[in-house]
């Protein structure tokens, strides 16, 4: 898999058809080409391709969006798919999901418990609720009956899986219970790569690498692979705290540097950040792993890790990670938004404060919270800022007097209240006269706190 040149729309509007024949949603060639460089859009959305004579541009198409780091489906979950090594540089694809380990040598109702717990853990952030993604059966017991049992525990929760057994023998026992989830073998070594490859080829299932610290062995073991036809493969280079945590970090740099910016096929594979393993350090207290094993998966989150393995199972452990790949899983060239527009926070009344504030995610939920805190129902009038925050959006000139006061007209506020005063950030005193005035001096316009956190102190002093 040679590295790619940026591909422009230029290139792809060359293979298309180019008769506009609007079939397709944007309705143009050039259009289309366009939204196929962004990657908002497949080759499968233009029928005319699937027309014969088209197929040799339809495989064209394909090999030059083929992502340099191959796209790899583990049960529902696909990982991998990058383009690029930087985040900046476009966007990053498939945020990494978290598996949590079950060590097979957990009493089964323990082991039920931890299911459970991650089924059902969810923290809410700017509209979302972030969970865990995965479970990862761990054969450490020594008895494969053991090991088939945690497998057939974890079956039961509709979570995709990670078999995590070096023992083929032990291995395939367990997939044949699953082998219609597609769940990852991990992991293929050294010492055993021939026998899991074959399985992987047996039982269609992607198949892991592991080769800590060496990325000859692990490049020698994924170039045969690949030639037996095992093409969904995950590489993990290893993982370690301390005095490996340099190596990690260089083996992760090197892998998918070399995928994307280099010449390298045998590499181009998602990357698996075993972070679980700093536990095998035993004899230390818990808290301490804990600790280390989310600040190594915080650093592979930043350096390229695809899935992620944990072991603990502290929720303090799971925050920081699920909103760090929140962050960076975002798409850098469009401010996360929600829609203008008004909205009641609580059971309003026409005596209930209006409040203005941007459309920016962050800034949105931070209010609202702020509001319900306050316990003064209230209504809220979004402005669309473009996404921005209100103060780069004042900065910007996308909250303007003009804005505002188009927003507060849009919305049905005038016939739900029966006072005339709104409440403006605090960033935005600057507007107070002008908005009085483009608002026909039929509302009085009070300038509310410049940081959000001050709604419920300045409510209670100034609403009554
Ligand atoms: S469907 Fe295909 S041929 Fe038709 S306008 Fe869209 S890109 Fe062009």
């Amino acid at each position: 898999m040679a590295a790619k040149r940026k591909i422009g729309p230029l290139d792809l509007y060359a293979l298309l058809p180019k008769t506009n024949c609007g079939k397709c949603e944007p309705g143009v060639c050039m259009a289309f080409a366009a939204r196929l460089a962004e990657r908002t859009i497949s080759v499968e959305e233009c029928p005319p391709l699937f027309e014969k004579g088209q197929e040799a541009n339809l495989e064209k198409l394909r090999e030059m969006l083929k992502p340099p780091v191959r796209e790899v489906r583990i049960g529902e979950i696909r990982v991998g798919g990058q383009l690029v090594v930087r985040r900046h540089e476009y966007r990053y694809f498939n945020p990494p999901p978290l598996a949590l380990t079950l060590e097979d040598t957990l009493p089964e109702m323990d082991l039920l418990k931890k299911i459970k717990r991650v089924e059902e853990y969810g923290y809410s952030y700017i509209g979302k609720t972030l969970k865990l993604d995965m479970l990862a059966p761990r054969y450490v017991s020594g008895d494969p009956s053991r090991f088939e049992a945690a497998v057939k525990k974890a079956s039961l929760s509709k979570l995709p899986l990670v078999l995590w057994c070096t023992d083929p023998g032990v291995m395939e026992k367990a997939v044949s219970q699953v082998r219609d989830r597609r769940p990852l073998l991990y992991a293929a070594t050294r010492d055993n790569w021939k026998e899991m490859g074959e399985l992987a080829l047996k039982y269609q299932c992607p198949l892991a690498l592991y080769s800590p610290f060496d990325l000859k062995t692990l490049k020698s073991m994924a170039k045969t692979l690949w030639s037996w036809g095992v093409q969904d493969l995950l590489l993990d280079p290893g993982a370690g705290f301390g005095e490996e945590l340099k190596e990690t970090v260089n083996c992760f740099t090197v892998l998918r540097n070399t995928a994307i910016r280099g010449e390298d096929q045998e590499v181009g594979f998602p990357l698996v950040a075993s972070v679980a393993r700093v536990w095998e350090d035993g004899g230390r207290k818990p808290e301490e792993l804990a600790w280390e094993e989310t600040a190594l998966a915080t650093i592979l989150m930043v350096r390229y890790a695809d899935l992620l393995i944990l072991r603990s199972e502290e929720v303090w452990s799971w925050l920081p990670l699920l909103i760090l790949r929140e962050n960076i899983y975002t798409d850098p060239r469009k401010p996360v938004s929600v829609d203008a527009g008004m909205r009641a926070i609580g059971s309003v009344n026409e005596n209930s404060p209006v409040m203005i504030t941007s459309n920016f995610a962050l800034t949105y939920f931070t209010v609202v919270s702020d509001i319900e805190s306050s316990k003064v129902p209230s209504y809220l009038v979004v402005v669309d800022t473009g996404g921005l925050s209100v103060e780069s959006s004042i900065a910007g000139r996308k909250m303007t007097a003009q804005t505002i006061a188009d927003a507060v007209k849009a919305s049905s506020v005038k016939d739900k209240v029966k006072h005339r005063k709104i409440i403006i950030p605090g960033m935005a005193a600057r507007y107070k006269g002008e908005l009085e005035e483009l608002l026909g001096f039929e509302w009085e316009v009070m300038v509310g706190p410049r940081d959000s956190s001050g709604i419920p102190k300045f409510l209670a002093e100034n609403w009554k």
